[in-house]
């Protein structure tokens, strides 16, 4: 019988938010009564302890490839777990652009997570052009097969993935549902000739652009498990809708 896989939505806030925004979308969601356990927010790290007392899972948008030691300005995932993250994201196309961060920084970067309890949100997508030149199934494979060469399978199963392509992150141009779903499938085959069981469970949403209009077509193709929510993920009504959708 076919797992049935729980959909997820995580808001990622990037250099965005307030003292107050905290407060506005943690009443709008408990009022909008969303199952908890279905929604998280990634906010920037100084707001992690603020967001605790909502009741909904919070996470944090980068981690620390590091432990401990001299890396000025860095934050571990033991810290992050000690300040109420249940969640982090890893390998956002933002760092990996404007950061240059390598696929292998990416892999250990969700394995400092999952030692710390954490679980990695794992992003991956191509750019334009890749998607222009056909290559783009293989792109986000490879990037993908560097992360299970990192942390083996077994804790790979412990990864969310998210389906973001660079083309579509905040330009408002989403992937058609039949593009998005077309990727899904493809990682999921790709993750299938690991181990089909992990496969089955791997929950891979869809990031790029998802708004309250286009979430429900979207999060209704049979392999994308819910989104990853950036603009949308700033204003709580539309949030909120994007979350029912899932
Ligand atoms: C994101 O930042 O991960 C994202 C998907 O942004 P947006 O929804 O604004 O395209």
């Amino acid at each position: 019988m076919a797992i049935q896989r729980k959909p997820l939505v995580a808001g990622n806030w990037k250099l965005n938010g307030s003292d107050s925004l905290v407060e506005e979308m943690s009443s709008a969601l408990q009022k909008a009564e969303i199952s908890s356990s279905d929604v998280v927010i990634c906010v920037p790290a100084p707001y992690l302890a603020k967001f605790q007392s909502s009741g909904f899972d919070i996470g944090a948008q980068d981690v620390s490839e590091h432990d401990a030691g001299a890396y000025t300005g860095e934050v571990s995932a033991e810290m992050l777990a000690e300040c109420g993250a249940k969640w982090v994201i890893v390998g956002h196309s933002e760092r990996r652009t404007y950061h240059a961060e390598s696929d292998s920084q990416v892999a250990q970067k969700a394995a400092m997570a999952i030692k710390a309890g954490l679980t990695p949100i794992v992003c991956f997508g191509e750019e334009e052009e890749i998607r222009d030149n056909g290559t783009y199934t293989d792109h986000c494979i490879a990037q993908l097969a560097a992360v299970i060469d990192v942390l083996g399978i077994e804790n790979f199963a412990q990864c969310v993935l998210a389906y973001e392509p660079v083309w579509a992150i905040g330009t408002g141009k989403t992937a058609s549902p039949e593009q998005a779903q077309d990727m899904h499938k493809s990682v999921r085959d790709f993750i299938a000739t690991h181990s089909a069981d992990v496969a089955e469970g791997m929950r891979i949403l869809y990031g790029g652009s998802v708004k309250a209009d286009n979430a429900s077509e979207l999060f209704s193709q049979p392999d994308v498990d819910g989104g990853l929510i950036g603009g949308a993920s700033l204003k709580a009504e539309d949030f909120i809708q994007i979350c029912r959708s899932a």
